[in-house]
C-alpha cells in the first residue's frame, strides 16, 4: 500500500451563535480537511481547525495549505501509511514548525492506515483506556445573561456540567463581575473554569486571579502571553486555583520547558499544536512524569477533527480536568453522515474504522473554497 496523493480544502463552516474570544469573535468557522489517496483509491480524511486567521496563531488555514502542497506533500508520496511515525519523522527533518500541517497530513495518513486493517485509530495508540469522557462548554455570547439561561439549558438536558468562560475582552474588571455572576447564578451544580486567552498582565491577573479564586472557579486559563514562562511560573506558585498553560504548550520542548520551570500546573492538549497524534501522546507522557493535570482541549473543530482529538485523548490515562471538545455542537452542518454522541455529560469516543467518521462528499464540495486557480476541485 503506497500513499498516491494528498488533497487539502480549507472550509468555512457556519456556526449558531458568534462565539466571543479575547482576540477574535467567531461567526464562521474555517477548518481544513486533508485526505489522503492510496493507488488503489482507497482514503483516509482528516481535520483540523484554526480561530480568527492569525489572530490565535501562526498556522492561518492559507498557510496550513500552502505548506503542505508545497513542502509536505512530496515527502509523503510512494510511502505505506502504516509506517506514519517513520513518514512523519522524515517529515521534520525538511519541515520546522508548521505543527497544524503535519497534524492534517498525520491524521489524515493515520485514519488510512487504520480504515486499511479495519481498526479504530486508537488501537495504533496502544488502545481505548475510555469509552467517553467529560465534556465541557464554553460560554461565549459575549452576554451574562445569555450565558446563564445557555449553562442552566445545558444542565437541564444534561449535556454538560463543566462550563468554561471566555474572558479577556475589555475591562478585566467588568470580566471577573461576569464571571462572578455566572458562577452565582449556577452555584454548586457545575464547575466554572476561565480561559484568558493570553489577555493580560501579570499585574491584572494577579488582581484579577485572586478575585476568581474567591468567586470559586477552578481553573484559569493561559492569563499571560505565550513568552512569558516566568510570569506563568510566579502565578503558579502563587496561587491555589490551576493556571493551564495552552497557546504556550506546542512543541514537546516547550511543554518540557513549561515543566522543568512551573509555568502553569496544567496543560491543555491539542494535537494541531503539538504536530500530531503521534507528538500529543509523547505531549501526555511529559504531563504524566511531571505530575501536570491534563485538559483535552478544542480548536473547535467539527465532527472529523473532534473524533481525531477524542480518539487519542480515549488512550490517555488520566484526563484531570476532562475535555472540551464540543466543537460538534456549536457548527450549524456537519461534513461527515454520522454524528459524534454526547451523552449524560460526557462525548462518546467514536470507535469505528480510521477516526470512525464517514466523511459527506458534498458537504466538502459545498463548504470548500474554490481553488485558486479555479480548476473544479477534487473531492
Ligand atoms: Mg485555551
Amino acid at each position: 500500500m503506497k500513499i498516491h496523493s494528498l488533497d487539502v480544502y480549507i472550509l468555512d463552516l457556519p456556526i449558531i451563535r458568534p462565539h466571543q474570544l479575547a482576540m477574535h469573535t467567531i461567526t464562521a468557522q474555517a477548518i481544513v480537511v486533508g485526505c489522503v489517496r492510496d493507488e488503489d483509491g482507497r482514503e483516509g480524511w482528516s481535520e483540523v481547525a484554526t480561530i480568527g486567521g492569525a489572530s490565535y496563531g501562526e498556522s492561518t488555514p492559507e498557510a496550513i495549505k500552502a505548506n503542505i502542497d508545497a513542502y509536505i506533500t512530496p515527502l509523503i508520496i510512494g510511502e505505506d501509511p502504516i509506517h506514519f511515525d517513520r513518514i512523519m519523522h522524515k517529515v521534520s527533518k525538511q519541515v520546522r514548525g508548521n505543527y497544524f500541517a503535519k497534524t492534517v497530513v498525520e491524521g489524515a495518513i493515520i485514519d488510512l492506515a487504520a480504515r486499511s486493517k479495519h481498526v479504530p485509530a486508537f488501537e495504533l495508540f496502544g488502545g481505548q483506556i475510555h469509552k467517553s469522557l467529560p465534556i465541557a462548554w464554553t460560554l461565549a455570547s459575549g452576554n451574562t445573561n445569555t450565558d446563564i439561561e445557555e449553562a442552566q439549558e445545558m444542565l437541564r438536558t444534561k449535556r454538560h456540567n463543566i462550563f468554561k468562560l471566555k474572558i479577556g475582552k475589555g475591562d478585566p474588571f467588568k470580566n471577573v463581575e461576569h464571571v462572578r455572576a455566572i458562577k452565582q447564578a449556577i452555584g454548586d451544580e457545575a464547575r466554572i473554569t476561565v480561559d484568558v486567552n493570553q489577555a493580560w498582565d501579570e499585574d491584572t491577573s494577579n488582581y484579577c486571579i485572586a478575585a476568581l479564586q474567591d468567586a470559586g472557579v477552578s481553573m484559569v486559563e493561559q492569563p499571560l502571553q505565550t513568552w512569558d514562562f516566568e510570569g506563568m511560573s510566579r502565578l503558579a506558585s502563587k496561587f491555589n486555583v490551576p493556571i493551564m498553560a495552552d497557546e504556550a504548550a506546542t512543541s514537546i520542548q516547550d511543554v518540557f520547558r513549561i515543566a522543568k520551570n512551573r509555568a502553569g500546573n496544567s496543560i491543555a492538549l491539542k494535537p494541531c499544536k503539538h504536530g500530531g497524534l503521534t507528538q500529543t501522546k509523547k505531549v501526555a507522557g511529559i504531563a504524566e512524569a511531571s505530575g501536570l493535570g491534563l485538559y483535552g482541549g478544542t480548536m473547535i473543530e467539527s465532527s472529523l477533527g473532534t473524533a481525531m482529538c477524542a480518539q487519542l485523548y480515549a488512550t490517555i490515562p488520566e484526563m484531570k480536568f476532562g475535555t472540551e471538545i464540543f466543537g460538534p455542537l456549536l457548527f450549524k452542518d456537519s461534513i461527515t453522515k454520522n454524528a459524534i454522541e454526547f451523552s449524560n455529560f460526557e462525548i462518546v469516543i467514536p470507535d469505528g474504522p480510521g477516526f470512525g467518521m464517514e466523511i459527506d462528499k458534498e458537504k466538502v464540495k459545498h463548504y470548500a473554497r474554490p481553488s485558486a486557480s479555479g480548476t473544479e476541485l477534487r473531492v
